[in-house]
């Protein structure tokens, strides 16, 4: 079959190496002038650093074929997210952790002690079912906490109150009762070692893929083609006919210097007034290599305008009742796959992404086998 995939990120990458290894014929095509979607990473010509030219991407899963699936394309050296935060004139450390916790309230306390004092003395335990984000910090880390940490970074990452956002936003993060700081719980977390664009590049070394950039794609097409997977916006394939799904968008100050600038990879920046939510230091992402330079992103959370590169899928509520629209729109266009984080609007870590992108493969090669049309 000749099978067109629509962006070169993860998802393309990884639909079109399966289908392309069980004989198919494969073009992909990208707008833009690389490949690897928002994962794309590239040394900068001044330091050689290797800079998340799209914000920090940190690898991590629990599963295991996910895992065995990307280190079979490159190596992945080991790296433990660890994240700080200044807020009301003082460094934390995140996710809240006994050190968070123990340093914020001036105390001492041990593990049971700590969990004992934040259930007891701390916690909103009035909330019973948590549905805001501001509900899930109350109830679980209290106001001080969610005050110094969560309102105003929330409100600068989203643009809205943490009163109209879902907890599951803050249920991404993990409150630990000892001093493990590691941002995430995963049992597998890495870096690929020359980056995520030659991953992707790997992926799609094969003899049945073509891979056109700087090509945008015309839905008028989708005909010539025996099936599409498309994983470019949702919305932007039927032409915003029903409205444009809101997204927030990022913009990012580069900066270089010499040495070491902050000392860690990303410092969150929990004051409001503070206009930036984070700034990434790119070189400590890479540990195992050395640099005199550094290169540093300030980053900058706003609401997407057309022209701009979509980032976060916002998901209130208004835009759950348009997404639904499309989603039927989705359903009723035959002979097209909509995937990934922009063509399902949904705010995906790069295992999930992966995940969903091998069981798409497997079910369309599934259903070709049995002859039926998707
Ligand atoms: N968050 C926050 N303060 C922080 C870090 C995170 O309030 O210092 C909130 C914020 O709303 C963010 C969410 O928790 O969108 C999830 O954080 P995560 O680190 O997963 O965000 P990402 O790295 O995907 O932007």
């Amino acid at each position: 079959m000749n099978i067109l995939l629509v962006g070169a990120g993860l998802s393309g990458a990884i639909i079109g190496r399966t289908l392309a290894e069980a004989g198919h014929n494969i073009t992909i095509i990208d707008g833009r002038d690389h490949i690897g979607g928002n994962c794309h990473t590239e040394r900068d010509a001044e330091t050689n650093v290797m800079v998340h030219v799209y914000g920090p991407h940190i690898f991590h899963t629990d599963d295991e074929e996910v895992w065995n699936y990307v280190n079979s394309f490159t190596t992945f050296m080991p790296y433990k997210n660890r994240v700080k935060t200044t807020s009301q004139g003082q460094v934390f450390s995140l996710p809240i952790n006994l050190h968070t916790i123990n340093q914020y309230y001036n105390k001492t306390l041990r593990p049971a002690e700590a969990r004992d004092f934040i259930e007891n003395e701390i916690a909103d335990k009035s909330i019973t079912d948590p549905q805001t984000f501001e509900e899930q910090a109350m109830r679980f880390v209290g106001p001080d906490l969610y005050k110094a940490f969560f309102e105003g970074y929330t409100i600068k990452q989203w643009g809205c109150s943490p009163t109209e956002l879902p907890a599951s936003i803050l249920k991404r993060l993990p409150v630990r009762f000892n001093y493990d700081d590691n941002y995430f719980f995963h049992k597998f977390q890495g870096m690929p070692e020359n980056g995520y664009t030659p991953m992707i590049e790997a992926i799609l070394d094969h003899e049945n893929i073509t891979v056109h950039l700087e090509t945008w794609f015309d839905p008028d097409t989708a005909g010539e083609y025996d099936h599409v997977f498309y994983s470019g916006p949702l919305d932007g394939y039927f032409g915003y006919k029903l409205g444009r799904l809101g997204y927030r968008t990022l913009d990012f100050e580069k900066f270089t210097d010499k040495g070491d600038y902050q000392g860690c990879a990303v410092m969150n920046y929990g004051d409001r007034e503070v206009p930036y939510t984070r700034i990434t230091e790119h070189k400590h992402f890479s540990p195992w290599e050395e640099h005199e330079g550094t290169v540093c992103y300030k980053e900058f959370s706003r609401a997407c305008e057309p022209e701009d590169i979509p980032y976060y899928p916002i998901r209130q509520v208004k835009e759950k009742a348009l997404l639904s629209d499309y989603v039927k729109l989705a359903e009723e266009t035959g002979g097209v796959t909509f995937v990934g984080r922009l063509g399902t609007y949904r705010y995906l870590d790069m295992d999930v992404t992966i995940r969903e992108a091998m069981d798409t493969a497997a079910a369309f090669l599934e259903s070709a086998a049995k002859g039926e049309k998707m």
